[in-house]
């Protein structure tokens, strides 16, 4: 029997995978308040900071908004790519590159503890239909 806290969790998700792009947590509630109208800011904070933290959610801090994880390294931070245009969200992996980053800010004593990076521009659809038109 799933905890209460777990079936906000698995709601939020459903919902974050129905949108497929970077939804806000007050969009997440309101599709969420469809079905449980009580449902509070602070449980729909909980559940997407339990999911963030299980690597199934990632936090888009540039949009404050949050998209569904879409692949299976859940352990390694991803390199998120956000077009512009339509929404669409690709994740790219690259822990290599992260622990150069990593090493880098080292040298000046910095230690770092969490990588954000994310990307801005059109995604290769949006980019194909703004070049024949
Ligand atoms: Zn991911
Ligand atoms: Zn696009």
């Amino acid at each position: 029997m799933a905890s209460r806290g777990e079936q906000v969790q698995a709601n939020v998700l459903v919902a974050l995978l129905a949108h497929g792009k970077p939804t806000s947590a007050y969009k997440i509630m309101r599709d969420l308040q469809d079905g449980q109208p009580k449902i509070a800011p602070p449980t729909i904070y909980r559940a997407l900071a339990a999911l963030v933290e299980q690597g199934k959610v990632h936090r888009l801090e540039s949009l404050n908004a949050f998209v569904a994880c879409q692949c299976a390294h859940h352990d390694h931070p991803a390199i998120l790519s956000i077009c512009d245009d339509c929404g669409a969200v690709e994740e790219t992996v690259a822990p290599k590159l992260l622990n150069q980053l990593t090493r880098l800010t080292k040298k000046s004593g910095f230690a770092a503890m969490r990588h954000i990076i994310e990307i801005h521009g059109r995604c290769a659809s949006c980019k194909n239909a703004g070049a024949q038109s």
